[in-house]
């Protein structure tokens, strides 16, 4: 076990150091490697392949695997260190609702609450989300929640690109096993994560969108609502829109 523990530090160690060389633009890994016996260093360049800076052995690596269920992907992940959070969070956040869920919803990355529980969507905005389902006519167990973000930024700070890049392959899976109708996506960060654009939310409102084929609509994040309540009435406007194209795509189905 001793010896597990010491190889995970060294990839881990590895893993970074090439982190650091991608996000420094380098195009190919330089490892330096002090031989025994005092030689001077030898210098090695090896291709490094930015999309994945991740060992390849890493046991986390599971972009192109299928799981045949919600349990046995997140049996596969929870233990996941492919970017710096998986050593900072407290619990893994997974997601929760039901696994046939017809709606979605996705946010940025765990907050404090979320981390302390291992359960997205807690605390305040949590309890403003739950409020939000129950108006429309939702509980949580009808749909699903989860988090671009498995694992908590420290100090609540955005999550980086890199950091989303690496974990994205995670909520494709999700989606792929829950096959949702509709998805939200909750906050300015979750929609540039999820369609990739930089464009304001304010401008990706008011009109559908596709994630991997799947509608999806933009709206506000729950802890906004808390901040400025002028963000209440189009969020509103937001979910009636979202229940209107879930109900009409539902009728065409059957
Ligand atoms: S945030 Fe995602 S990629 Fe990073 S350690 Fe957590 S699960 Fe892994």
């Amino acid at each position: 076990m001793a010896a597990n523990d010491d190889l995970r530090e060294i990839y881990d160690l590895a893993r970074r150091a090439m982190e650091c060389q991608a996000d420094l633009g380098h195009k190919e890994l330089i490892c330096e490697a002090r031989e025994s016996g005092g030689e001077q260093p030898s210098t090695q360049a090896t291709e490094l392949d930015t999309t994945t800076a991740i060992l390849e052995d890493d046991p986390v690596i599971l972009e192109k695997t299928e799981f045949e269920s919600l349990e046995k992907h997140r049996a596969a992940i929870c233990e996941c260190t492919n970017c710096t959070l998986g050593s900072t969070r407290t619990k893994f956040v997974y997601g929760v609702g039901s696994p046939q869920a017809k709606i979605m919803f996705i946010g940025e990355a765990p907050g404090r609450d979320e981390d302390l529980k291992g359960e997205p969507f807690v605390g305040r905005a949590g309890k403003l989300l739950d409020d939000i389902l129950k108006a429309m006519g939702l509980s949580r167990d009808q749909i699903y929640i989860a988090n671009i973000l498995k694992c908590r930024p420290p100090g609540n700070r955005d999550p980086q690109p890199d950091e989303m890049r690496l974990c994205m392959p995670f909520l494709k899976e999700q989606i792929r096993l829950i096959k949702p109708t509709v998805i939200c996506a909750l906050g300015r960060i979750a929609a540039h994560g999820l369609l990739d654009t930089t464009t304001p939310l304010g401008k990706l409102r008011n009109q559908w969108h596709r994630f991997e084929g799947t509608p999806l609509i933009v709206t506000y994040h729950p802890a906004a609502l808390l901040r400025f309540q002028k963000y209440k009435r189009p969020t509103w406007e937001d979910m009636q829109e979202l229940l209107k194209e879930y109900e009409r795509l539902n009728e065409n189905e059957s």
